[in-house]
């Protein structure tokens, strides 16, 4: 593997060197060949078991643990750090595309406090699967290179199967690293943090009288994008903390993550979030406090007068909400399939929530359904409600709507997936794979989420909803 570790070389001070605790007994559960591929890997002479599960430093790594700070549910800690990850090294694509390769799991760190640094299988499983269907519906996410076993038990509410997850990210520079040094007030740091930032992610913002005000309007945006994606596919994120937010605008850390099933504007799975912080539809309103914190750690950068900086940050932050709602309306659009723009897209879009609110409506079958229902057929729209006339006001108003669009049912099917890591699945291929030690489910799963917008004959099953929905399902960062 060719590295080139430049937060290794260039941000000394920035993290603590660390090795991977050796593994018991290291096996091999998932490989992504897929992935390795379109990241132009060499694996032909490398023992992958070893490597991804912390056994072996592969040649030219340097092994670390990020320091970070963070907001947790609205509480600052000052030092967080990778208390059960370690950077191996960071890699080039051979056309220069630069990514990190992470361990997790593989033991504890200078940041591991009272944990113990491990990982259980199942979140690794959950993460691996979650990320790659993230990926393959097009959403901005670090991903899953390999899972491994590492031999041993760990303790958590129960024992559990101790495990490695390799995952691949852009970088993993947080909203908390900048506050990390923020809260220090090393000013120096906090601007080398800016600068390497900005070179590896915006060198752009070089170009721009003010860089670091720059990079702050494109985390902005590319988080206000972002959010749209997740709101896009019904996706809860579950610990949007400051230190779970990345400067890349890729989704990392999937912990307490879900896809719900059935339309609920507060769904809420994490076991932690008792007040529902991080409800679905809180994600937009959260990012833009997440955002509104890596203002606040960067006006030191922006202006030498505080009061300056601090009103030039706020107009970047007070815009959050209009990016956003673009990206919203853009994605909706998509999702509907509309090529054309109404005035009262906002209206049709927001009834058709409206409408589904209070009806148990499964959120990716109706999207999918709009197809058929473009088609003509609103039965399998219809059938979605406990009540089946409660939607065809909106089907009226919709089939309006349509009549300037052409070729709208195909798009709708290219946009919208029939298959989603649904929590039911999930939990599943976990519990096979942790109970019995059988992989099969979760292989099975992983290929239909991975291609998730065409219809497979005979799997219907992975595309429903469980028969019994839990209204009390919870999941567990894994911690
Ligand atoms: P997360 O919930 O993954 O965002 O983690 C929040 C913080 O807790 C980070 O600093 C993690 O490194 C740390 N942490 C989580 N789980 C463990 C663990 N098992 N051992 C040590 N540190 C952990
Ligand atoms: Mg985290």
């Amino acid at each position: 593997m060719k590295f080139d570790n430049t937060y290794f070389r260039d941000l000394e001070g920035f993290y603590a060197s660390c090795d991977a605790v050796i593994p018991v007994n290291p096996k091999l559960i998932k490989f992504n060949n897929t992935l390795a591929n379109e990241l132009g890997l060499d694996i032909t002479n490398l023992n992958l078991t070893a490597i991804c599960s912390g056994a072996v430093k592969p040649n030219g790594a340097e092994t670390l643990a990020q320091a970070y700070a963070g907001h947790q549910f609205g509480n600052f800690s000052p030092q967080l750090g990778d208390g059960r990850a370690l950077l191996l090294g960071e890699i080039l694509t051979p056309s220069g595309v630069r990514f990190d390769i992470q361990l997790k799991g593989s033991g504890p760190t200078v940041f591991s406090r009272n944990g113990d640094g491990k990982a259980g299988l199942g979140p690794v499983l959950r993460e691996y699967l979650v990320a790659e269907a993230m990926h393959a519906l097009g959403v901005p996410t670090a991903r899953a290179l390999a899972a491994t076993t590492t031999g041993e038990r760990i303790q958590r509410a129960t024992a559990q199967t101790g495990a490695v997850l390799t995952r691949t990210a852009s970088s993993h520079i947080r909203v908390g690293t900048f506050q990390f040094f923020a809260a220090r007030q090393e000013v120096d740091k906090l601007r080398q943090l800016a600068d390497y930032t900005i070179n590896r992610h915006y060198p752009e913002a070089t170009r721009s009288d003010n860089p670091y005000l720059k990079l702050l309007e494109y985390v902005t945006n590319n988080q206000a994008y972002l959010i749209s994606k997740w709101m896009g596919i019904g996706f809860i994120h579950g610990v949007m903390n400051t230190d779970n937010v990345t400067l890349s605008g890729e989704t990392i850390d999937y912990g307490p993550c879900a896809f719900m099933d059935y339309y609920d504007a507060n769904a809420v799975f994490s076991s932690i979030d008792k007040q529902g912080r991080y409800a679905y539809s809180n994600q937009p309103i959260l990012a833009r406090w997440n955002v509104a914190r890596l203002a606040e750690a960067l006006i030191p950068l922006i202006h030498k007068d505080a009061d300056i900086a601090i009103e030039k940050a706020t107009q970047i932050i007070n815009n959050f909400s209009n990016i956003y709602e673009s990206y919203w309306l853009k994605e909706m659009r998509r999702k509907f399939g509309f090529k054309t723009k109404k005035s009262n897209d906002t209206e049709l879009f927001d009834s058709f929530f409206e409408t589904m609110k209070n009806n148990m409506v499964d959120f990716t079958l109706s999207f999918r359904a709009l197809a058929e229902l473009s088609e003509g057929n609103p039965m399998p729209l219809r059938n979605l409600y406990v009540n089946s006339s409660a939607t065809d006001g909106w089907i009226k108003t919709f089939k309006i709507r349509i009549l300037s669009e052409v070729g709208i049912a195909k798009r709708i099917r290219q946009e919208n997936p029939i298959y989603t890591p649904r929590n039911h699945l999930v939990e599943a291929a976990i519990n096979a794979a942790e109970i019995d030690g059988d992989y099969a489910q979760f292989e099975q799963l992983l290929e239909i989420i991975t291609n998730p917008f065409i219809d497979k004959p005979g799997k219907e099953i992975y595309a429903k909803p469980p028969l019994m929905i839990d209204p009390n399902y919870k999941t567990f960062c894994g911690t």
